[in-house]
Order: C-alpha cells, then structure tokens, then sequence
C-alpha cells in the first residue's frame, strides 16, 4: 500500500465484545478464520482491531491493503473495535488505544497529517461502526463525513 494514506475507517466488528487479552486474542484469531476461511481472503480484513483490555490486535499492519471498505481499502488504514456498539460505545481503555494507534501512524508517516478520520458507513451501504461509536467519532478531530 502506498503510505501515508489520507483516509482512517472506523469499524465494529459487530461479534462479541472482549475485555482481556485472552478473550480479545481468541476473538481475532476468530475474525481470521472466518475472513480466510469463509471469506477465502489472504489474511484478517482489518488493519488493526482494538479491544476493550485496552490493546491493539496487528491485522495486516501498516502497509499491507486491507478489504474492510472496498472503495477505499487502497487508501486508508481500517480499525476495527471488537464488539457491537449500536448502543454503547466502546470503554475509554479502547477509545485511548485507537487514538493512540491513529497518533503512532501520523508519528511514523504512514497517516497524512491531514488525515480524514469516516465510519464505515460515510464510504459504504452499512450500520458499521454502530449508532453509538458513530456518534462518538463524530466528534473526533479530522472527522468528516
Ligand atoms: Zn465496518
């Protein structure tokens, strides 16, 4: 992938929260398995996931192209948080983690300092990332629908 890109994608992964590593670990191995081996893809979709124990879960990491929102897997790092939150947002252990993640990609160049931060749903017919996470983002710096 051709880095920095200017794009950041917001998911959930709309499966069971998780809260601790081993709980978060085995829901990415999960995720995996069901992108490889049902979805037949190379490798887990997202960029990153994040989980309520507060850690970030490598996907295909900063430079590989992810298949997490088809019009712009190309151009955009995509986070995923573990869990559904159409009617909660994640813990502020997690919120930490994906700002943190999103503050290391701009620091290392592989965000544009300018990045704009979309859900899911700003780029593709989805609910992803949930009413409640969506609302939250939307108030986050860069956000832009
Ligand atoms: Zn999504």
């Amino acid at each position: 992938m051709s880095t920095p890109v200017p794009d950041v994608i917001i998911h959930h992964t709309e499966g069971a929260f998780c809260n601790s590593r081993s709980t978060c670990s085995a829901q990415a191995r999960n995720i995996q398995n069901y992108h490889m081996n049902t979805r037949k893809w190379c490798d887990i979709g997202y960029n990153f996931l994040i989980g309520e124990d507060g850690v970030v879960y490598e996907g295909r990491g900063w430079t590989t192209i992810g298949a997490h929102a088809t019009p712009v897997n190309p151009i955009s790092i995509g986070i995923s948080f573990f869990g559904s939150f159409t009617s909660r947002t994640p813990n502020n252990a997690a919120l930490d983690a994906a700002k943190k993640l999103i503050a290391c990609g701009v620091a290392k160049n592989f965000i544009k300092s300018n990045y704009i931060l979309k859900g899911h749903r700003n780029v593709m017919s989805t609910s992803c990332p949930g009413n409640s996470l969506y609302l939250l983002i939307t108030g986050w710096p860069h956000f832009k629908a």
